[in-house]
């Protein structure tokens, strides 16, 4: 069997960082059995979808670098829909009613009064064929629900969760099409699963009951004659992320892939932290996208709310930017920064993007502080002592060490701030190479008050 998963977005805003793990954990699921993954544009509701969200879906997916095998859209499928329609209509397994919202909520309202569960009391099933048309007389078209069958309870086992049970009678029948014919999300979704041969439905536990009800439409589809293999996907619904506060917080829903650019996190940070957060996998600053895969298993996953912590993910991503290649960043670094000089600046970067900045401690030009009497003497001795050959920083302060006595902080603090200006920073035996031995007299002379 070939596992074919799927990432579902309705394209009615961006992508934030739930939707993102879904994203991820639908791609891992898939590679993790060399299966295929698709992307399905949930865009029934023509009103909300917006093609620039379509087009931002694709986007953040591709900087990520979760492609899809193969993209399928809800708009370019109504026909599917309809067909399917009449069949489970045919079978009685949908039908028609009228109720206005305002009418749906006073009878909620009542149920609840009486203690019952706040669902539809199937009033509809009631009226006669008179009735039906008395209402298209007066114009007046009906929506649709989807009838469940009360007989026996809903059941799986949910590859997070472990078993479910549901009992149909408190669901209540969902409304599947409105009045204008447009469709609400579960129907389409459960045909576009047979339709696309998704074995494996993994998303977040607000879809629980949706499951429930869904279950009971893959059923009725197949009695209606649709789908060859009769088979009702696995489903798996995991816990829902949370802010490190602890809460379902607005400000998580609003953190998408361009806030992340922004802050200069790459891709493969959220990567990492995402594919474990919530396991019982420790997360790593894992760069190896294959390790991730190869660990990848709904097993691990926990049923406690993932915390997202946005000072780990800055964390995972300044280790990934230390060990990140130069190939990968070099279209991103300051002009004339070649391998060597990544190399050296690398270990003191938090984001790719600082790398201009201290780049600018090798090409100058450099704020260098007021030095005392004692240290100028000894900064026009450097620039004597300086010789350039293999290892310039090692043959410089060796030198230095036996003509001053001089050792620690006091041998090559001073030399630091005159080289960079600054108290710290990359390792100077890389660094010195890049200043070069011309500018590097300069910086030391300089320094010494003597130029
Ligand atoms: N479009 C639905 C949503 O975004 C898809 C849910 C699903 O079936 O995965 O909630």
């Amino acid at each position: 069997m070939t596992v074919i998963t799927r990432f579902a977005p309705s394209p009615t805003g961006r992508l934030h960082v739930g939707n993102i793990r879904t994203a991820l954990h639908n791609w891992m699921l898939a590679k993790r059995h060399g299966g295929r993954f698709l992307l399905r544009i949930d865009d029934t509701d023509a009103e909300r979808s917006r093609e620039e969200y379509v087009e931002a879906i694709r986007a953040d997916l591709a900087w990520l670098g979760l492609v899809p095998d193969a993209e399928e859209r809800q708009s370019a499928r109504l026909e599917v829909y309809a067909r399917a329609f009449e069949a489970l209509r045919a079978a009685g397994r949908v039908y028609p009613c009228y109720e206005t919202a305002q009418e749906l909520d006073l009878k909620r309202k009542v149920a609840l009064g009486r203690g019952l569960p706040p669902v539809y009391d199937r009033a509809a099933l009631a009226l006669t064929e008179a009735d039906h048309a008395a209402s298209a007389a007066e114009g007046v078209a009906p929506h649709w629900r989807f009838l469940l069958d009360h007989d026996k309870p809903i059941t799986w086992h949910d590859g997070v969760r472990g078993p479910q049970k549901f009992d149909p009678a408190q669901l209540g029948d969902p409304v599947i099409r409105r009045a204008d014919g447009s469709w609400l999300y579960m129907l389409p979704s459960a045909i576009d699963d047979i339709d696309m041969g998704v074995t494996h439905v993994l998303r977040g536990e607000d879809h629980v009951s949706n499951t429930a009800v869904q279950i009971q439409m893959f059923t009725a589809l197949h009695a209606a004659g649709f789908g060859a293999a009769k088979a009702v996907p696995q489903f798996a619904h995991e816990a829902l992320l949370v802010g490190s506060e602890g809460k379902l917080s607005k400000r998580l829903g609003a953190l998408g892939c361009d806030s992340f650019r922004e802050r200069g996190i790459e891709p493969e940070a959220l990567v990492a932290l995402l594919a474990r957060l919530g396991t019982s996998l420790p997360v790593e600053p894992i760069a190896d996208r294959q390790e991730l895969v190869d660990s990848f298993e709904l097993a691990t996953f926990g049923r406690a709310p993932a915390r997202f912590d946005d000072a780990e993910l800055e964390r995972i991503n300044t280790a990934l930017v230390h060990q990140m290649d130069y190939s990968k960043v070099a279209d991103r670094l300051p002009s004339g920064m070649d391998e060597a000089g990544w190399h050296a600046i690398r270990p003191n970067l938090a984001t790719v993007a600082d790398a201009g900045e201290w780049w600018r401690l090798v090409t100058g030009p450099i704020a260098q502080p007021e030095f005392a009497e004692e240290d100028r003497a000894y900064l026009a001795e450097a620039a004597q002592a300086l010789t350039w050959g293999e290892d310039p920083w090692q043959a410089l302060t060796s030198a230095l060490k036996e003509r001053t006595g001089r050792k620690g902080k006091a041998l090559f603090l001073p030399l630091r701030q005159a080289l960079t200006g600054m108290d710290h920073g990359p390792d100077m035996g890389e660094l010195l190479p890049l200043i070069g031995e011309g500018e590097a007299r300069a910086r030391l002379t300089a320094a010494s008050g003597q130029a």
